[in-house]
């Protein structure tokens, strides 16, 4: 490590210790940047000192929000936050997939009017992709866009549309030209949530949630000036947003080891978990067989995911080969709490009744939810077709 690095560990070291109140430790919640939810005061204060150093998104430039760091730089700041088991001051879509994109294929005053205010955690994004009719075969959407005078006026129809009741904003897929090949007649527009012709019905899911919702357009107005890119060359830069977001599911990138959900109580990647069934003699050999084995993927997959982090060495988002880290990644994450189900036995398919913890409850929850790891950002059978045809090169 070069002087420059370690004077930059021990000055973030100090900060992050000054700074991170305790109430943003350990597990708990983490600001969305919705302007409809209401948070913790530490989980606040904690934001706003990090969004003052530009560290929401610390590899932006500074224009924008960001610090301007560096990878490795960035590596050392995450590095440094886990050591104090300091939670992200902030996640949610404008950081993780509009945010990258718009850095990419964003006019400069798009840049500049959205951007600072993602980083600050001034409004959560929700994204408009999925359809009734277009899931997997997006290109199909049909929700359509007339540009009238200086705005798009929208009709149609979005699903499964996560955090649309908290959002602020959507980037949305709409159609502006329907008589153009399927992919050539899209566009990639902004518009704001709250106005007459945007109405969200929250889904409710098996695990007892809502995290998404039906997103009605009837008449929603997105500006001119917040179509991204040219009109309808909007599919590119879907296709680059959903390689951000299953960069994220893929685990590559530089970020923080995530800590534990409350509500966790058998997690496989603690030491001492593995400890327990893997040299206790009272626990089933099949049991010890199975976390073992769950170890080595995981852990062949982190050295995997650190690989390619070196191999992208300006720290972007690679391309079509995000789709192997989101397949194989989504099917590691509902292996593990598959298995932690069966660990837990009779205590692990706790709902609501009397005899089971909270802590408990949670696990169960955790793993309906992780039934949908392998669907959203793509499934896992449209992952390995962009693997065979993108990766490989297979014919169509
Ligand atoms: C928790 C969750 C959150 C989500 N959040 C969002 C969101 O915020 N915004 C958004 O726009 N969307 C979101 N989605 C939607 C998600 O992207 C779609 O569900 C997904 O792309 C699949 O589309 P579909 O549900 O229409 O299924 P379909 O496309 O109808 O697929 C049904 C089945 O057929 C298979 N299949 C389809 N085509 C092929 C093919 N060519 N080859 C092989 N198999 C195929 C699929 O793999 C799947 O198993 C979310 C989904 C979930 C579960």
């Amino acid at each position: 490590m070069t002087e420059a690095l370690e004077a930059f560990r021990l000055e973030t070291r100090d900060w992050l210790r000054a700074n991170c109140p305790p109430g943003a430790r350990g597990p708990g919640e983490i600001h969305s940047g919705s302007t409809k939810l209401s948070f913790q005061p530490d989980t606040i204060a904690w934001l706003e000192s990090m969004a003052d150093r530009g560290w929401t998104v610390p590899m932006w430039p500074e224009a924008y929000g960001g610090a301007g760091l560096t990878l490795e730089q960035t590596q050392v700041l995450y590095q440094e936050m886990q050591a104090i088991d300091a939670r992200l001051p902030l996640v949610n879509m404008g950081t993780r997939m509009l945010g990258p994109t718009l850095l990419e294929y964003g006019s400069e005053s798009q840049k500049l009017r959205h951007l600072p205010l993602i980083a600050r955690g001034g409004a959560a994004w929700c994204q408009g992709y999925s359809e009734p009719g277009a899931g997997s075969d997006l290109a199909g959407l049909t929700t359509k866009a007339v540009l009238s005078g200086d705005q798009f006026v929208i009709h149609g129809q979005k699903i499964w549309t996560s955090g649309a009741q908290n959002a602020d904003w959507m980037f949305c897929l709409v159609r502006t030209d329907p008589e153009a090949p399927k992919h050539q007649g899209i566009s990639f527009v902004l518009l704001p949530m709250d106005q007459p012709g945007v109405t969200v019905k929250p889904i409710r899911l098996i695990s007892g949630s809502s995290p998404f919702c039906e997103t009605f357009l009837d008449g929603a107005i997105a500006e001119k000036s917040d179509l991204v890119g040219r009109l309808n060359e909007g599919w590119a830069i879907g296709k680059r947003l959903l390689q951000h977001e299953r960069s994220g599911q893929g685990g590559l990138g530089p970020a923080p080891a995530r800590s534990r959900p409350v509500g966790v109580t058998i997690d496989l990647e603690m030491p001492e978990v593995l400890n327990r069934y893997a040299t206790d003699p009272a626990q089933k050999a099949s049991q010890r067989d199975a976390v073992i084995r769950w170890q080595m993927r995981s852990r062949a997959f982190q050295l995997t995911q650190a690989r390619m982090g070196q191999e992208v060495r300006d720290g972007k988002t690679p391309g079509a080969a995000t789709s192997m880290f989101k397949l194989y990644g989504a099917s590691l994450a509902q292996d593990k709490q598959s298995l932690t189900a069966e660990l837990m036995g009779t205590q692990g398919i706790g709902w609501e009744a009397a005899g089971f913890t909270e802590e408990e409850i949670g696990a169960t929850r955790s793993w309906l939810a992780s039934r949908a790891v392998t669907i959203y950002g793509g499934t896992n059978e449209v992952q390995a077709n962009i693997i065979a045809k993108r990766v490989l090169g297979l014919p169509d």
